[in-house]
C-alpha cells in the first residue's frame, strides 16, 4: 500500500482534502471505531449512535464506489479500543509508505495519531481542512492584528472576504452588519405560533438499528438513551434536514432565537450542528441556502443575518480560538471555580423547571438549543462555581454535536468565563470568547420563557425558601468575584447594583447559596 488515508468519525466528507490524489490501485482508506472515543469522557448513548451510524453509512458509500477500505468495527474481537491501537494494527497489515489525512478537529487525536506515525517512522501528510471558510492560519493572522479578540470583528472580515450578505457596493446588506437586537423576542404568554411543527426526523435503517443495538449492549450504562433516534446519518438525510430548516424554520429563526418554551425542545432552530460537525454538510451550502431564501423573499434579513453569523462567525471563530490556544486552554479556570457538577445534570431530577426541561431533553435527544446551553445549564454551573473542566466533560459527553474544538471554547470560554486571566494575555475581567460573564438572575429566564410559571421557585426572590436558585447564586457570584469584575467596564452596572444591597440581604443570600452548594435545595 502506498498511502493509508485516515478518515475520522467527524470527517465524513468525500470532498475532503484527504482524498485528493487518491488512487484505488495503490491507496487504502482507514476508518476505525474505538471504544475510547466513547469513554475518555463518558459519551451519551445518542451521541455514540450518531457517530457510529454515520461512519458505517459513509463506509458503505466508499465501498460501493469501489474504494479499498480498512474498517475496524467496535465489536471486532481484535479491536484494541483506541484509535492509536487500531492505526498501529492497520499499519502492520498494510505496510503503507505514508499516512495521509485532513487535519483532525481535536488536539488530543492529532497527538495520538502523530505519535503512531513517529513510532512507525512514517510521514504523516496533514492537509488543510477545506470544510471551514478560514484556515487556522487565517485566524491567527486576524488575531495578530488586534489588541483584543472579538467575534464581531472577525465575522465582519469573513463577510467581506467571502462576499456574504453584501450589497452591490460591498456594504453590508440592509446597511448594518448586525441585527442581533431584533433577534431577542420571547413567545410572550401565548407560546410559539402555529407555524411551529416537528422537524424532519429520520427513521433508523438496518445499519443504524444494528448500531443502536450495539451501543445499548456496550454502553447501555452510559447517560441518556439510544432510542428514539432520528438524526441525519447520511449526506442525503443531511441535505433533506437542511431543506426542512430553510423552508419551515428559518423564516422564524431570528425573531425567537433566544426564546425558551417548556416541553418544546426544537423550536425554530436548525438542528444542523451534528451534520455540520460530522462534515455531512458543508457550511458554505448551509450559508448559501439561507442567503438564497432571503433573496427569494422567503426569510427576513434580520433572521438570515443572525443565522449566518452563527456559522460564518461563531463556528469559525471558536475553531480559531481552540487551535490557537490548545493545549493550555483545557486547564483554564480564570474564576478559580472548584465545585463538582451537581448530580442532577446526569438525571434531570431537579425541582427547578428550566433545568429539568433542558437536562431532560438533552439526555433524551442529545440536543438543547443555544439559550438552554448558555443560559440554563451553563449559567447555573457558572453561578454555582463548578470547576470548568467538569462542565466541559458534561457538554462534550451529552450533545450529539459535541466535538471538542467547538464544545470547549463555548463551554469553558463563553459559558463559564474561564478563559480570561494572565494566560490569555488579557486582564482578568475579560475573556477570549466573551467580554463579560453571561451572569443573570432567574428574571432573565422568566422573561425569555414560561418555565417559572410551573416552578416552585420565585425568580424575584434572592433569599428564603422559595428563592430561585439562579437569583440567589447570581448575587452570590457577584459578591464572590466583586474585585475581579469591577475591573470590567461592561460589568459596572451590575457591580454597582451589588454595592447597593444591604449587609442583611447579603448575609441571607450567602446562607441560601451555601445551602444550594450543600445540595439542600436542588
Ligand atoms: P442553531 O441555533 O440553529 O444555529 C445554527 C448553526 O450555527 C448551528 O448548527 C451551529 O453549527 C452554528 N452555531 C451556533 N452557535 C454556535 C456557537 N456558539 N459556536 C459554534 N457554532 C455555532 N455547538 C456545537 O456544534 N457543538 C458543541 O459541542 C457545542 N457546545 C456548546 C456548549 C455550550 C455551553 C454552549 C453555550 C454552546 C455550544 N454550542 C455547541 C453552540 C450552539 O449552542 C450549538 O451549535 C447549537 O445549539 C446547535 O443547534 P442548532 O443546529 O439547532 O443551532
Amino acid at each position: 500500500t502506498r498511502h493509508l488515508v485516515l478518515v475520522l468519525g467527524d470527517q465524513l466528507d468525500r470532498a475532503a482534502s484527504a482524498f485528493d490524489g487518491f488512487d484505488p490501485a495503490h491507496d487504502r482508506v482507514w476508518m476505525a471505531e474505538a471504544a475510547e472515543e466513547s469513554t475518555h469522557v463518558v459519551s451519551a448513548q445518542q451521541r455514540t449512535v450518531l457517530f457510529l451510524a454515520a461512519m458505517r453509512h459513509f463506509a458503505q458509500a466508499l465501498r460501493s464506489e469501489g474504494l479499498p477500505l480498512h474498517y475496524a468495527t467496535l465489536d471486532d474481537a481484535a479491536n484494541t479500543g483506541t484509535l492509536a491501537g487500531e492505526l498501529a494494527r492497520a499499519i502492520a497489515q498494510w505496510q503503507p509508505q505514508a499516512l495521509v489525512m485532513t487535519a483532525p478537529g481535536d488536539w488530543r487525536v492529532l497527538q495520538a495519531l502523530r505519535a503512531v506515525a513517529r513510532t512507525h517512522g512514517l510521514a504523516l501528510d496533514l492537509r488543510d481542512d477545506r470544510h471551514f471558510y478560514a484556515t487556522v492560519r487565517d485566524f491567527a493572522a486576524h488575531a495578530a492584528k488586534r489588541k483584543a479578540l472579538r467575534m464581531e470583528w472577525f465575522y465582519r472580515e469573513m463577510r467581506q472576504r467571502h462576499g456574504v450578505l453584501l450589497d452591490a457596493d460591498g456594504q453590508p446588506e440592509g446597511g448594518r452588519w448586525n441585527f442581533d437586537a431584533e433577534n431577542r423576542e420571547s413567545f410572550g404568554t401565548q407560546g410559539p405560533p402555529p407555524e411551529l411543527r416537528a422537524p424532519l426526523r429520520f427513521e433508523p435503517d438496518a445499519v443504524t438499528r444494528e448500531v443502536i443495538a450495539l451501543v445499548q449492549q456496550r454502553f447501555g450504562h452510559h447517560p441518556g438513551q439510544a432510542e428514539p433516534f432520528g438524526w441525519p446519518v447520511t449526506r442525503a438525510d443531511a441535505l433533506a434536514a437542511l431543506q426542512d430548516f430553510i423552508a419551515h424554520r428559518l423564516p422564524h429563526f431570528g425573531r425567537w432565537q433566544d426564546a425558551l418554551w417548556a416541553g418544546e425542545p426544537w423550536l425554530f432552530h436548525a438542528h444542523l450542528s451534528a451534520a455540520l460537525n460530522l462534515k455531512l454538510l458543508n457550511p458554505r451550502e448551509v450559508v448559501d441556502a439561507a442567503v438564497a431564501a432571503y433573496h427569494a423573499g422567503q426569510a427576513p434579513l434580520a433572521g438570515v443575518e443572525g443565522f449566518v453569523r452563527q456559522i460564518l462567525g461563531w463556528r469559525e471563530y471558536v475553531r480559531g480560538i481552540y487551535w490557537t490556544q490548545m493545549p493550555g486552554y483545557l486547564d483554564r479556570n480564570a474564576l478559580g471555580a472548584e465545585q463538582p457538577l451537581p448530580a442532577f445534570y446526569w438525571t434531570g431530577d431537579t425541582p427547578a423547571a428550566c433545568l429539568r426541561d433542558a437536562i431532560g431533553q438533552t439526555l433524551r435527544l442529545g440536543y438543547a438549543h443555544h439559550i438552554q446551553r448558555l443560559m440554563v445549564t451553563g449559567l447555573f454551573a457558572l453561578l454555582l462555581g463548578v470547576r470548568p473542566q467538569a462542565v466541559h466533560a458534561w457538554y462534550l459527553g451529552v450533545y450529539v454535536d459535541a466535538v471538542e474544538w467547538v464544545e470547549l471554547p463555548n463551554t469553558l470560554g463563553m459559558s463559564q468565563f474561564a478563559d480570561g486571566g494572565p494566560d490569555g494575555g488579557l486582564a482578568l475581567g475579560q475573556g477570549l470568547m466573551a467580554s463579560k460573564p453571561y451572569a443573570a438572575t432567574g428574571k432573565y429566564l422568566q422573561r425569555m420563557g414560561n418555565h417559572c410559571q410551573d416552578c416552585r421557585f420565585r425568580p424575584d426572590r434572592a433569599s428564603g425558601d422559595d428563592a430561585c436558585p439562579f437569583t440567589t447564586l447570581y448575587w452570590d457570584f457577584l459578591e464572590r468575584h466583586e474585585a475581579a469584575l469591577a475591573a470590567n467596564p461592561r460589568m459596572a452596572l451590575q457591580v454597582k447594583n451589588l454595592a447597593r444591597r444591604s449587609e442583611a440581604e447579603r448575609t441571607a443570600v450567602r446562607a441560601r447559596a451555601d445551602a444550594i452548594r450543600a445540595g439542600q435545595v436542588l
